[in-house]
């Protein structure tokens, strides 16, 4: 899987966050390894979204969000795994 450099979001309300929310690096899937393909290739982590940083969303608990890059046709794919 071609990587994006890693960046970690700070909440811009100071709170704590879990560490799992970040953009590019790599994904901690927490069920099955499953990145998509796209063009040929596997797709690229554009952002993974832990559902305990962003409750806001009303997401299901103990869930994280992958949202994939194709680096080629720029089309995005996006997953959500729970525990
Ligand atoms: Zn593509």
């Amino acid at each position: 899987m071609d990587q994006l450099p890693l960046l970690k979001l700070l909440p811009a309300d100071g709170r704590e966050v879990s560490g799992a929310t970040h953009f590019g690096g790599m994904p901690t899937f927490i069920q099955n390894h499953r990145v998509p393909e796209c063009c040929g290739h596997p797709m690229s982590l554009l952002a993974q979204l832990d559902s305990l940083d962003y409750r806001e969303a009303d997401l299901p608990d103990s869930a994280l969000v992958y949202v994939f890059i194709c680096r080629s046709c720029f089309d995005v794919q996006a997953d959500m795994q729970c525990m």
